[in-house]
């Protein structure tokens, strides 16, 4: 199948589940989602009251100033801490449920890579931890390696590879869990422009196959445009959502789509609505 073909498929799903017959369950979903932190007396209201509905298969990236609750808004998504007050969930289950399920993978700033395991070895640990049999992890890693290009690399140790390369194996590894949800905070955010701008490429033809939902964290305006079907703004203190914007741009998103005049245009908005926000990504 084409990739235009897979992308038209997922749309035409998502429309159909949406008759009035049957409610589409979203990929994420947030209702009144409050976080306040208390520490030493002073309290950080981090989140306010945020609502937010993420279709499934859609990559929706969330874009602020430093300290406006993004990673906060996708750790909570992720179970790896409890909502003050407000529901949170990830495919109709509650993050916990969703986490028992496998049903979402992360992929941090940092490749966090096991230095003295193989590409391969980092990559299957997971699968192994999820006890599946040793064919199918290998069979599955050494698939998710070859769709991130690095087949040929299996075998070498971590320090062995470019910091691109590393980040590299973290998504394989991610997607070698085939989660139904992709949790990403900032991950190409460590990495030279060059770089950054040639994984957003191969993220987004791989997004296009796989089809997962993508909540995914950035601070780069025109990376959010070129990857996104929406870009979610938010301002800090306390953190909220400011403006959502429906990224119109043409499948399939080859390089050239960033030297359309509406990618420019959608640049603008988006940056309008973080200065409207008083946010500066
Ligand atoms: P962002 O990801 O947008 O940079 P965060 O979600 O990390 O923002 O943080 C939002 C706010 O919550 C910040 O003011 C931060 O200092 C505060 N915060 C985050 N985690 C904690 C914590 N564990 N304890 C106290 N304050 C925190």
């Amino acid at each position: 199948m084409s990739t235009s073909d897979a992308v038209t498929d997922t749309v035409r799903a998502q429309s159909e589940a949406s008759s009035p017959m049957v409610k589409p369950i979203p990929g994420l979903e947030a209702h009144q989602l409050t976080k306040r932190f208390d520490s030493r007396g002073e309290q950080t209201v981090a989140l306010q009251d945020v609502d937010l509905t993420i279709a499934q298969g859609a990559f929706v990236s969330i874009i602020g100033p430093s300290g406006c609750g993004k990673s906060t808004m996708l750790r909570i998504f992720a179970d790896l801490m409890a909502p003050t007050d407000g529901v949170a969930m990830v495919k109709g289950r509650t993050p916990h449920q969703a986490r028992r399920d496998r049903e979402f993978a992360m992929v941090f700033q940092s490749p966090n890579l096991l230095p003295w395991k193989s590409v391969l070895r980092n990559v299957t640990l997971p699968l192994q931890i999820m006890k599946l049999p040793k064919e199918e992890r290998e069979a599955r890693a050494r698939e998710m390696l070859a769709l991130v290009g690095l087949d040929g690399f299996e075998s070498r140790l971590p320090h062995q590879l470019s910091g691109g390369m590393q980040q590299r194996v973290a998504i394989a590894r991610a997607l070698s869990m085939h989660p139904g949800v992709l949790f990403m905070d900032e991950p190409f955010g460590a990495l030279d422009e060059i770089t950054r701008d040639r994984l957003n490429l191969e993220l987004m033809d791989i997004w296009q196959r796989l089809s997962p939902t993508v909540l995914f964290i950035t601070h780069s305006i025109g990376e959010a445009v070129y990857l996104s079907t929406q870009v979610v703004v938010m301002s800090p203190r306390p953190g909220r959502i400011t403006a959502t914007i429906d990224i119109d741009l043409p499948y399939p998103r080859t390089a050239s789509v960033r030297d359309q005049p509406r990618f420019y245009e959608l640049v603008g908005e988006v940056r309008a609505a973080l200065n409207d926000g008083q946010g500066r990504a």
